[in-house]
């Protein structure tokens, strides 16, 4: 009989992966190398943390809820060396995680089926420690992962899109049904692989300066870059950057954000 007695938690987006098809499918694309430094967040019942565990030989695992850490221990025993970390993933600092490491690769892998409800926030505090982080593969609402991975022309381009690939390359692996959880959640889920781009790829002058152009950009997105950047240049910047000040941001390729906010930045003050 199963370790796991509580009832999910709705208010921790308690949504167990059941159906042996998907775990399969991200264990396959995680595919861990030896020496890998996996971490996973909200390992739940352990559907993924067991076939990971067997496979790679360790994990650590990052859990909120103290109902699942005692059954998630006694379920690894004997299967690998698991450690678990009791806390709120948010509170965790991955670059001291990483630093910890003894290995030898010290960048952390991050994994997991996140809870949807805080999705965004631990997608930006993974990014806030991107040096720390080889790469992640996360489950997620699928309409989050359609506005991750948008290119421009999509009705979907927007802050989030912009934000993340001028970071990461952003890569949609696959899509979920409600089916494969238990229990089922209201909307249709997907993984989605993203990889922080190397420093020097990066090309960000100003990171402040960057987000609040995306920002203002896309705060009014039928506006045109002229009107929607009043607060942070004029036309005749837009256009020295070498964008069109009468194009709109759904227009507005990641390269060109980068130019434009990097051109602001080299200004006069
Ligand atoms: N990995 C499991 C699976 O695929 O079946 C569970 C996934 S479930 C969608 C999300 C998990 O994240 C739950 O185990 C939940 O308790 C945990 N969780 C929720 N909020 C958390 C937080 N702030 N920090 C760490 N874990 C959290």
């Amino acid at each position: 009989m199963s370790a796991f007695k509580a009832p999910p938690k709705k208010n921790l987006g308690q949504h167990f992966l059941v159906d042996r098809r998907y775990i399969d499918m991200i264990v396959l694309a995680v595919d861990p190398k030896p020496g890998d430094r996996l971490v996973e967040i909200g390992p739940g019942q352990g559907a993924i943390t067991l076939p990971l565990l067997r496979r790679h030989g360790e994990l650590t695992v990052i859990e909120f809820d103290r109902d699942l850490i005692t059954p998630l221990m006694e379920s690894s025993e004997g299967v690998g060396r698991l450690t678990v970390i009791h806390k709120d993933v948010l509170q965790v600092d991955f670059s001291k995680l990483a630093a910890d490491d003894g290995h030898e690769t010290s960048r952390i892998r991050l994994v997991g089926n996140l809870p949807y409800n805080i999705s965004s926030p631990i997608l930006f505090h993974a990014l806030d420690h991107a040096a720390a982080v080889q790469d992640m593969t996360f489950m997620l609402q699928k309409e989050v992962v359609d506005r991750m991975a948008a290119g421009p022309g999509s009705k979907v381009y927007g802050r989030l899109g912009v934000m993340l690939q001028a970071y990461c390359r952003v890569e949609a692996l696959f899509d979920v049904p409600p089916g494969a959880f238990r229990p089922p959640p209201k909307v249709d889920s997907a993984v989605v692989r993203l990889m922080p781009l190397p420093a020097d790829a990066i090309g960000i002058v100003d990171h402040a300066l960057f987000a609040r152009v995306v920002r203002d950009a896309f705060g009014q997105r039928r506006k045109t870059l002229r009107n929607a950047l009043q607060q942070v240049c004029s036309g005749e910047d837009i256009a020295e950057a070498g964008l069109l000040p009468e194009a709109r941001a759904e227009q507005v390729e990641v390269a060109d954000f980068k130019r434009l906010a990097n051109h602001l930045a080299a200004l006069p003050p």
